[in-house]
């Protein structure tokens, strides 16, 4: 048999080439690191342990395991082989450059990658390693065991109130207003740590956009109110809840939804918050203490509701007024124009439906076990609503 031949059935068979005679093999330190680890792994399995138990043990992953589970010490030169086609250590000086691009506004793996004289998967290796993720603003987040406890807790309690219990909730909520629309999520992840700082950052360092407050009842909606930067305690006192929370002057029906009476009374009424800390905040409970009538304070209402608060449905309408059909806005006045017209354009019938649909959701919420509600079409059948 020639020796070419010989090396192709080498290779065949064992996935690699056979060795040369004085073959030095030089590892770097992560490359050992590995060694070690997938030595580990071998001897567990020959020691019969379960892929399982490995994997708890070694604190590694399936993928990992089931890699280095297949080739064997009987097989010591692929075992060797496997090692080196590691991936090659990038200097320290390239990591921190990389970490610290990552905060730029335009940061972008092609252009870091180009910058730096890497390839882009390097540049996304290097923020993995630093157990970076890429975020998107979640539109929901999951429920745990908890949540749908409370949640189906919180609907028990409320589900069989009347139509007219319905009508007394002042339902409030901010929504981010991006100028580049929602057109393509994606463009709107960061390499973050955690889903907190992509808040912050959403708001205060990326977005070209507007932070936005706004209120509804079945009747109508509230004034808006438009926030610059991060928002604490303090600030929505100060900023937002007057705003939200003035009816006072509103007392007659009219068919404008900015201006009509939110309420039969205007002394009895609720007004309802999610759970951003700066509502929870002891100023802003103190603050509603004094100023509403009625409001459900941070311990009555469950996290995660957003599938029950019409409030949710009325941005949705909002949102595609401001977007659809049209293009981009183009400066930040001009999505704030587009925002204050598609929300005073609202039609009341659309917020009496989106009010009186919540008892309902309320029963599917139930039906469900506490899990979240996705599209939903069953509407409240009073004569308001039917119309
Ligand atoms: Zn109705």
């Amino acid at each position: 048999m020639g020796k070419t031949r010989r090396k192709r059935r080498y290779l065949k068979k064992n996935g690699c080439l056979p060795p040369t005679n004085n073959e030095k093999i030089v590892l770097t330190s992560r490359q050992l690191e590995n060694l070690i680890t997938r030595v580990r792994i071998n001897q567990m399995e020959e020691d019969g342990f379960y892929r399982k138990q490995i994997q708890k043990r070694l604190n590694s992953n399936p993928t990992t395991i089931n890699k280095w589970g297949k080739i064997g010490f009987d097989n010591p030169r692929a075992f060797l082989e496997g090692v080196r086609t590691g991936r090659p250590e990038v200097s320290r000086t390239i990591e921190k450059s990389v970490l610290r691009k990552r905060t730029n506004k335009s940061f972008n793996l092609r252009k870091t990658g180009l910058q730096l004289n890497i390839s882009h998967t390097t540049v996304k290796n290097i923020l993995n390693d630093a157990e970076l993720k890429w975020k998107v603003r979640p539109t929901a987040t999951k429920l745990t065991v908890n949540h749908k406890k409370q949640r189906l807790k919180f609907c028990k309690e409320y589900k069989d109130r009347d139509l007219s219990w319905w009508d007394k909730l002042l339902i409030t909520d901010s929504k981010i207003f991006l100028l580049s629309g929602g057109r393509n999520p994606k463009q709107h992840g960061r390499w973050v740590f955690d889903s907190e700082e992509l808040d912050l950052w959403e708001v205060d360092k990326f977005a070209k956009g507007l932070h936005v407050y706004g209120g509804m009842t079945s009747k109508g909606v509230s004034q808006l109110v438009f926030i610059n930067g991060i928002i604490d305690g303090e600030r929505y006192v100060n900023e937002v809840l007057p705003i939200l929370i003035d009816i006072q002057e509103r007392t007659e029906e009219t068919d404008d939804v900015t201006t009509t009476a939110l309420f039969d009374d205007n002394d009895d009424w609720i007004f309802e918050q999610d759970h951003a800390k700066c509502h929870d905040a002891n100023i802003t409970q103190e603050y509603l203490r004094e100023n509403v009538p009625d409001f459900f304070n941070k311990n009555e209402v469950p996290a995660k509701m957003d599938d029950l608060w019409c409030i949710e449905r009325i941005w949705a309408v909002v949102t595609s007024k401001v977007y659809g059909g049209q293009k981009q806005p183009k400066s930040l006045p001009a999505l704030k124009r587009r925002i204050i017209k598609a929300w005073e354009s609202l039609d009341p019938i659309t917020l009496k439906k989106a009010v009186h649909q919540m008892p309902i959701r309320m029963k599917e919420i139930m039906n469900r076990k506490g899990n979240r509600i996705g599209s939903f079409k069953e509407h409240c059948d009073c004569p308001s609503c039917v119309e």
